[in-house]
C-alpha cells in the first residue's frame, strides 16, 4: 500500500532501537525524511546511517534527553515544520506502590506525560497552519489494562491518554490527527530490562521468564519492532485520516477485553 507520505518529514523521538527504531524505519520506508534522537549517540548515528543506506532519505541526529528542557529545544531547533511527530521515551522502572515518592512521580511525568504535550504544542501548531499533521504517541498497554508492578507507568501515561483525548477532537478539523499506539510486550532491550528482575527473583533464566511470558499471551509470543513501526506507519499515512484519538492496542491480545 502506498502510504502516501513519501517527501514528508518526522521527528521520531527515543529512536536509535527498539519501538521508536521501528516506526523511525516504517516511515523511512515509506519515503519520510526523518529527525531521530536518542540519548546515546552511538547507536543513534548506527541507526541513522542504516537507514539512510536502506531507504535513501533524509536523516537529522540529535543526541539529546528528550526528557529535559535544554534536549527538547536542541531536537527542536531540527525538527522545526516537521509533519509528523512519534513521541516516545524509556519507560519509568518496575516496583510496588509504595515504593515511590514525589520526585519519582515527577520524573516518570516528565518523561511520560510532560515532555509529549510539550512537543505536541511546540510542533502542532505549525501542522495546523499547514492543514496536515500527524502525531502518534507511544504509551502502553497498561493504559488500557493496569500492570501492577508499573505504577509509575500507569499513572504517567493515562495522562497523557486524557490530554489527547480531549486535544485530538480540537485539532482533528485542521488536519491534523492524534493517536496513541499501546504496546503490549515487545522484543527490545525494554522487555528484557523488565524480564531481569522476574529471572532473577523466580531462579529462573531469562529464556524461561520470556518462554512464561509468551505462554500468557494470546498470540504466543513478543511482538516485533518491525510489527509496531508498520502500525505507526499506517496511523500517519493519509489514510487514516479519519482516526482521531484512538488508542490502539498492539498487545497479540495479551489484554482480555472484548472493546
Ligand atoms: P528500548 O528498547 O529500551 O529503547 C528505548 C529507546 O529510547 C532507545 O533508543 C533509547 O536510547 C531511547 N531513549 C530512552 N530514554 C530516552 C530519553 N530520555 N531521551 C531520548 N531517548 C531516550 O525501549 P522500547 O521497548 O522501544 O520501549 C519504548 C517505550 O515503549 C518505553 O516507554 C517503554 O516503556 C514502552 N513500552 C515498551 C514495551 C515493550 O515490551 N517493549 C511495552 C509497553 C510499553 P538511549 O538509551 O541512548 O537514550
Amino acid at each position: 500500500m502506498d502510504l502516501g507520505i513519501k517527501g514528508k518529514r518526522a521527528l521520531v523521538c527515543a529512536s536509535s532501537k527498539g519501538l521508536g527504531l521501528g516506526c523511525a524505519e516504517a516511515l523511512a520506508a515509506a519515503g519520510v525524511d526523518l529527525v531521530m534522537n536518542a540519548r546515546g549517540s552511538e547507536a543513534l548515528e548506527a541507526a541513522a546511517q542504516a537507514i539512510r543506506d536502506a531507504h535513501g532519505v533524509e536523516v537529522v541526529t540529535v543526541a539529546a534527553d528528550i526528557t529535559t528542557e535544554a534536549g527538547r529545544a536542541a531536537v527542536l531547533e531540527k525538527a522545526q515544520g516537521v509533519d509528523i511527530l512519534v513521541t516516545n521515551a524509556g519507560g519509568p522502572p518496575p516496583g510496588m506502590w509504595h515504593d515511590w515518592d514525589r520526585e519519582d512521580f515527577i520524573k516518570a511525568l516528565d518523561a511520560n506525560m510532560l515532555t509529549p504535550i510539550a512537543l505536541i504544542k511546540a510542533l502542532v501548531p505549525g501542522m495546523m497552519e499547514r492543514g496536515w499533521g500527524r502525531v502518534v504517541n507511544i504509551t502502553s498497554q497498561s493504559v488500557k489494562a493496569p500492570i501492577p508492578t508499573l505504577g509509575l507507568s500507569n499513572a504517567a501515561r493515562t495522562g497523557l491518554t486524557g490530554y489527547v483525548a480531549g486535544t485530538s477532537r480540537q485539532v482533528a478539523s485542521r488536519g491534523v490527527n492524534i493517536n496513541n499506539l499501546l504496546p503490549g510486550i515487545h522484543a527490545t532491550d525494554r522487555a528484557e530490562a523488565l524480564d531481569g528482575p522476574v529471572a532473577k527473583r523466580e531462579g529462573i533464566t531469562l529464556e524461561e521468564a520470556r518462554a512464561r511470558r509468551s505462554a500468557t499471551i494470546p498470540a504466543g509470543r513478543y511482538g516485533t519492532r518491525e510489527e509496531f513501526g508498520a502500525a505507526c506507519a499506517f496511523l500517519c499515512s493519509v489514510h487514516a485520516g479519519f482516526i482521531v484519538g484512538q488508542n490502539i492496542l498492539l498487545d497479540g491480545g495479551g489484554t482480555n477485553a472484548t472493546i
